[in-house]
């Protein structure tokens, strides 16, 4: 047929990649391609077509976040108070957390900063699990939340406080585990790591001071806390601010902080995975 080679040069025009062309010479090349014109192209030019999800730079990385304590705590204080094991010590199951004098409850703060936490690490491409699934039940105690970061098998955990010391204390600090002679031990170093990425993510990020009453450059490490005791998974908790001063309390109440410091928390958390 006479007309074929004109159909060529035309399908070759609009499928420049399928041709050996070099794609950009041409004006069919700018065109876009009608629907018929696929059924010409070669499997690879039609992959080509489509445009490939972006890597996300979380991809395949799993985080557990354990908003601490719960909404219903404080009304349920015979589940709470109940004796766990953490290796170093019998204690509570869990416990209230603390306030700020205007009643903004640690628990309500924790629940919305992790939260905030969750879209942005998604986003990001992680994959997320919380510990809670809301803000008015009671625990879980603080064993299974550490057994929740366990069975995820979490590339990195953190455990989301404000504290609740004298009105006179301010700033933010992070804690890690010790080794203990446990299952944690083998993540010591690594939840070390973890903690010094988000110490200074935290610090870069909000701006809250160093933590002026524990640990050293807001670095503290214990072993009574069954969160970390029990954690086979890098693992740190936050204490965010102390709720009872008045400067660390206007930061924490505001919503447009929180968002703040969920943004830093995520960027240590991600420096220390891209690590
Ligand atoms: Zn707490």
């Amino acid at each position: 047929m006479r007309a074929l080679p004109a159909t060529v040069l035309a399908v070759c025009g609009l499928i420049a990649s399928a041709c050996g062309g070099t794609g950009s010479g041409g004006a069919a090349a700018g065109q876009a391609a009608p629907a018929t014109a696929a059924g010409q192209a070669s499997p690879s030019s039609a992959t080509a077509k489509e445009a490939p999800p972006a890597a996300k730079p979380l991809d395949g990385k799993v985080i557990v976040i354990d908003p601490g304590h719960n909404g219903a705590n404080y009304r349920n204080p015979k589940v709470i108070n109940r004796q766990v094991d953490v290796l170093t010590q019998k204690k509570a199951c869990d416990t209230t957390g603390t306030s700020t004098n205007s009643g903004y409850s640690e628990a309500a703060f924790t629940w919305d900063v992790s939260n905030r936490m969750v879209r942005i690490l998604e986003r990001r491409g992680a994959t997320v699990k919380l510990t809670r699934t809301s803000n008015n039940g009671v625990g879980p105690c603080i064993t299974e939340r550490a057994a929740i970061g366990n069975a995820a098998r979490a590339d990195a955990a953190i455990s989301v406080h404000a504290d609740g010391s004298a009105p006179g204390n301010h700033g933010f600090h992070v804690i890690m585990p010790r080794k203990i002679n446990g299952p944690v031990d083998r993540v010591v170093g690594a939840s070390s790591e973890l903690g010094i990425a988000v110490r200074d993510a935290y610090r870069k990020g909000t701006g809250i001071a160093y933590s002026t009453y524990i640990g050293r450059k807001a670095l503290d490490y214990r072993n009574d806390l069954g969160g970390l005791n029990l954690s086979t998974v890098p693992k740190v908790f936050i204490e965010t601010g102390n709720m009872r001063n008045a400067g660390d309390a206007a930061k924490l109440q505001s919503p447009a902080f929180r968002q703040k410091i969920a943004l830093a928390l995520a960027n240590g958390l991600q420096h220390y995975l891209e690590a």
